[in-house]
């Protein structure tokens, strides 16, 4: 049974949350503090991470995120952030330690679940075969540098295939034009920003024509990410 961290310190809030993954056959484990939950870590890793922004004591939201991020052994644990504001969702998106998913409060327990299984989901196919990326109708084999889109094959320049397997190992991070350009071409390349943005076009055509429209999104001011299945 896959266990869920609820970092929580709404004790009304933690108990529903609590209550829905338990009748979708989760584990909830709850904590009310950031340093309650990171203290815990010593011992096992949950599967999954629900995590709120405001939290009580030394460690709020973001401090967790990033202890987790830095930590070989929790790096990969999926996070959910439950936000109450859109203005914290606005700083949530900026920072380069991404989470994985967002919530903005109140959110419908359904979508958190949905949300929660698909994350786990993912998680596995990970675990399985490191060298196949999948988000939704694309699917990427990394062993044979190939992309498809509801199994037919789709043809990218290496730069578009580039970008979309960069966007695919962690599809709810956005990645700034910077990172996109230190990843693909280099620390010394000294090209534009634009550079990427051409080749973003090209890329959103050919999966747009081959039935994935709207796959990758552009955050306003940020950058980009995939969109949310
Ligand atoms: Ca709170």
């Amino acid at each position: 049974m896959a266990v869920i961290a609820v970092v929580e310190d709404e004790q009304a809030i933690a108990r529903l949350i609590s209550l829905h993954l338990q009748s979708a056959g989760y584990e909830p484990k709850l904590y009310e503090t950031g340093d309650e939950f990171l203290r815990s870590l010593r011992g096992d890793v949950p599967d999954l991470v629900l995590l709120d922004w405001m939290l009580p004591g030394e460690n709020d939201g973001i401090a967790v995120l990033k202890a987790l991020r830095a930590n070989e052994k929790t790096r990969a644990v999926p996070v959910i952030m439950l936000t109450a504001k859109a203005e914290e969702l606005d700083r949530i998106l900026g920072l380069e330690v991404g989470a994985d998913d967002y919530l903005t409060k109140p959110f419908y327990f359904r979508e958190m679940v949905s949300r929660v299984r698909a994350h786990l989901r993912r998680r596995e196919w990970e675990k399985d075969d490191p060298t196949v990326r999948r988000h939704g109708k694309i699917t990427i084999y990394l062993n044979e540098h190939r992309v498809t889109v509801d199994g037919k094959n789709l043809a990218l320049s290496p730069k578009e295939y580039d970008i979309l397997s960069k966007l695919m190992e962690k599809p709810s991070w956005v990645m700034t034009r910077e990172q996109l350009l230190t990843a693909i071409w280099g620390a010394d390349f000294d090209g534009e920003a634009r550079t990427v943005d051409m080749h973003m076009t090209n890329l959103r055509r050919k999966l747009d024509e081959a039935g994935a429209k709207d796959y990758i999104q552009t955050v306003r001011a940020v950058g980009y990410k995939m969109c949310t299945l």
